[in-house]
């Protein structure tokens, strides 16, 4: 008999196969004494373990095609990282020294203090993090256990091609290993549509549903089964019907890759004529290589937290090492270069900018250029690397979160004087290098007549001039209904940046995620928008859209709809867009 089961929607795609019951092989964590003698071994032991854990994690990550899944290496990596996490690793080594226990529960002590305080935290996303710590005292415990050493599942088979796993749930790692498995999908029992588990699973491309109540109760093994990882549902035993139903969703999202790949040589020209410039985001080096294998113009914002996250600021060296492959692999093509952007929803990680720290309201405090401005030393550093890495191609300079023309006069400032610094150490570079601007605060977008005299272009980050232009946390899901690019005032916002751009002929683009939803492409088209930068795996899509839009009738039908946006009952902006295209 059918039975629909639901659960969360974490990771979409259709996958139809048989079911496999998977049981883990459970850990049983006793306590026992050791003698004062054996505190060295049982340390040994201990680091050994450690080491044996961090191999398996490494080992999986360099498993997984980076094009494929950076977030997904990403994930395993935090992990491994936690596992050298000196917190852990010194108090349960001083927890074994001086309880006189054995490892493994020394390690679980350790793990139930670090809990309670993640519990003790207000941030939803910072307690699921706990799941995480978790996972790895886990693996960390299972390598100290002969029996669990190399087998986080009693059965499961070596080609998993056509079969869909079940289990209670299922680490970052153990998903990695069902992938390289060939696992056409997942469903858990437990784990929400945060967790690192569900972030991977939607990276790797796997359809999964988490947080489905009794599943290996209600699901047989060997039976037939759909998931739906769009919907968060699964249909155990089918009727015919159904599955058939899913067996041409299925074709169709095939047929629609391969008409997708077949895009990757042809322009992206709408149907009226009008060239629209695709580019890229990238932040590590597969993106760089995903944006030149889809076709992508360059990189419209290439984001360099990343490089300050590793526990101290980089010197210049290493900073112009990385810019000087991100320009390699781009083989002429732009490079968009983003200053620093440190705050708010970008964490600080391990360093230590104190500062940051005591801004009650982060989003609002000390971030971005206004953090660059305070520390210009660290600032100055990275504009010589990003001066020095204009000499080996097309770089431009971006700078983020620029609230007003005093800004950008000090940041002129301060380009002269890292050129000055170049020029004393005979060092080249571009020396008419474009400087450009994120337009992400409401009150840059109103005054970019003044700004924009200043700059060589500007970028919309859609992503913050949403937040700060709505009032809504960009990361709080409690309000993320009310993120909407459909609102009336930010359509006239961004309308606006776009008009006075033309007007001071300075490039626009939009660089925020809006900019890789193929549902928005017809909107940013029809508010005069040339030039998107994405994540790369979106490029393919858009250009599709854009292959298909009439601007011409986009902007009749957008401007209509701004005279009376409507209300709730009237047609949404999409719909209007969507109409304005069948007989234009
Ligand atoms: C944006 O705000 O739209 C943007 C692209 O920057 P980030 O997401 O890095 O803040
Ligand atoms: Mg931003």
């Amino acid at each position: 008999m059918s039975l629909t089961l639901k659960g969360h929607a974490v990771a979409p795609g259709i996958a139809i196969g048989r079911v496999h019951l998977a049981e883990r092989n459970e850990l049983e964590i006793g306590e026992y004494r050791i003698s004062e003698a054996d505190v060295e071994n049982e340390i040994q032991r201990y680091r050994n373990a450690v080491d044996a854990a961090r191999d398996q994690l490494n080992e999986l990550a360099d498993k997984i095609h980076p094009d494929v899944a950076v977030p997904a290496v990403e994930i395993i990596q935090s992990h491994v990282l936690m596992m050298g996490d000196s917190k852990i690793r010194e108090s349960t080594e001083i927890h074994i020294r001086e309880e006189l226990c054995n490892a493994e529960w020394a390690l679980q002590s350790q793990l139930e203090q670090v809990l309670s305080e993640f519990r003790s935290m207000d941030d939803e996303y910072i307690r699921t993090r706990g799941e995480d710590v978790t996972q790895v005292v886990r693996l960390i415990q299972s390598k100290l256990s002969a029996e669990t050493a190399n087998k986080p599942f009693e059965n499961i088979p070596d080609r998993l091609a056509d079969t869909l796993v079940i289990a209670k749930e299922l680490t970052p790692g153990e998903l990695a290993l069902l992938h390289e498995r060939g696992v056409a999908g997942i469903v858990t029992e437990h784990g929400g549509p945060h967790s690192h588990t569900a972030i991977l699973a939607s990276s790797l491309g796997i359809p999964a549903v988490l947080g489905v109540r009794e599943a290996r109760r209600l699901l047989r093994e060997d039976s037939t089964i759909i998931v739906d990882g769009g919907l968060g549902a699964v249909f155990a035993d089918p009727d015919s019907a159904r599955l058939q139903r899913y067996q041409e969703i299925q074709r169709e999202a095939e047929r629609f890759r391969l008409s997708l790949i077949a895009l990757r040589d042809r322009p992206a020209v709408s149907l009226d004529g009008v060239e629209i410039s695709l580019q890229a985001n990238a932040e590590r080096p597969a993106e760089l290589i995903q944006s030149v294998e889809v076709g992508s113009q360059g990189i419209g914002l290439y984001r360099t937290e990343f490089l300050y996250l590793q526990g101290r600021p980089p010197d210049e060296e290493s900073q112009l090492e990385e810019y000087l492959s991100a320009i390699q692999t781009l083989a002429g093509k732009p490079l968009t270069i983003r200053t620093l952007d440190l705050g708010a929803d970008k964490s600080t990680g391990v360093l230590d900018f104190s500062q940051l720290r005591r801004s009650v309201n982060p989003a609002l405090g000390l971030r971005a250029i206004r953090l660059c401005l305070s520390d210009t030393a660290l600032f100055k550093t990275q504009l010589r690397a990003i001066l020095r890495a204009s000499h080996a191609g097309p770089v431009r300079c971006l700078i983020p979160m620029v609230t007003s023309v005093r800004e950008v006069q000090l940041v002129k400032e301060l380009v002269e004087e890292a050129k000055q610094d170049l020029d004393k150490r005979k060092l080249p570079y571009d020396a008419n290098i474009p400087l450009g601007a994120m337009i992400e605060v409401p009150a840059a977008a109103l005054s970019l007549g003044d700004l924009g005299r200043y700059l060589d272009f500007v970028s919309i980050g859609t992503n913050d001039l949403l937040q700060y232009t709505l009032a809504v946390d960009r990361g709080d899901e409690q309000v993320a209904h009310l993120y909407d690019l459909q609102h009336p005032g930010v359509v006239r916002l961004i309308k606006h940046i776009l008009k006075v751009a033309r007007t001071l002929e300075i490039p626009a683009s939009v660089c925020g995620e809006v900019a890789g939803e193929s549902r928005y492409t017809q909107l940013l088209l029809a508010l005069g928008l040339k030039e998107f930068s994405m994540h790369p795996a979106r490029l393919l899509e858009v250009k599709q859209v854009v292959r298909k839009t009439n601007i011409s009738a986009a902007k009749v039908a957008i401007n209509q709809w701004l005279d009376d946006p409507g209300g709730q009952d009237d047609p949404t902006l999409l719909e209007i867009l969507d109409r304005s295209q069948i007989n234009p």
